[in-house]
């Protein structure tokens, strides 16, 4: 995977390979390269670097974290769609439900009501991804495969607000290929779900890969991919 990690080029080249090898997986999976929506993972990089990003064709951009999603949705173009991928509080709901293009974690009813009902006081309608934890480990958030039917049906219920598909956050692993069985059983999770025909449902979006798997993931059906260092190179935190 070598050619994915692409730390010491610049972000126009790391944009152009990512996307080059978008087309790639598409082709070998038999899709049109316009099905998949990349997501320029911005977290932690600060606004030079995104304005790059921007100027280079990304319109959509992921962030982990409420403060910093709003802080970057201020200052940045008009027409960028952010999307909250990050473990969500329910307090902090109310600061992004009118920002964020699409929540891809949600995980429980309380989150979804309260999703619902800060949506309904701004009247907007708040497009939300269920998050699966679909490798079953212990230290990741999102809805077990068993109950992520149930998820949607309550869901489904409330007012403003709408399911659009599934998310998953897949194992850290060498081998990316270990990952396929993962995005396949979320793909089919998503097939199952949408046979049912549920009121209010769509289950379009299947949010699955990021800098290490996201080829496999568009083999496998991800509509969208949440690609961060493969863009922006390596994230150093800071530690308090
Ligand atoms: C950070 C993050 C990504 C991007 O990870 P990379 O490995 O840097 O591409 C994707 N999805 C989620 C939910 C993340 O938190």
């Amino acid at each position: 995977m070598e050619e994915t990690m692409q730390n010491s080029n610049g972000i126009a080249e790391n944009i152009k390979q990512v996307e080059d090898n978008i087309r790639s997986a598409c082709k070998r999976a038999g899709k049109a390269p316009g099905e998949v929506t990349l997501i320029a993972v911005s977290k932690t990089k600060p606004l030079p670097m995104l304005e790059e990003a921007y100027r280079h064709g990304c319109r959509h951009f992921g962030e982990n974290k409420v403060q910093e999603l709003i802080d970057k949705y201020e200052r940045m173009p008009k027409d960028i769609k952010w999307h909250m991928i990050g473990h969500l509080q329910r307090n902090k709901v109310k600061y992004i439900v009118d920002k964020a293009y699409l929540i891809h974690s949600v995980d429980s009813i309380r989150l979804a009501e309260e999703i619902s009902k800060e949506a309904v006081k701004k009247n907007v309608i708040s497009h939300i991804l269920v998050e699966v934890n679909i490798a079953g480990e212990e230290t990741k958030f999102g809805t077990s495969k068993d109950d992520a039917e149930r998820l949607v049906r309550e869901i489904s219920l409330m007012p403003s607000i709408q399911v659009e598909g599934l998310m998953t956050i897949a194992p850290y692993v060498e081998n990316p290929e270990t990952n396929r069985q993962y995005f396949a059983g979320l793909r089919q999770l998503s097939v199952d779900i949408k046979r049912k025909n549920i009121d209010n449902v769509n289950m379009n979006v299947l949010s699955m890969g990021m800098t290490g798997d996201y080829e496999i993931a568009v083999e496998e059906g991800a509509s969208c991919v949440r690609v961060g260092t493969g863009i922006f190179g390596e994230r150093h935190y800071k530690t308090v």
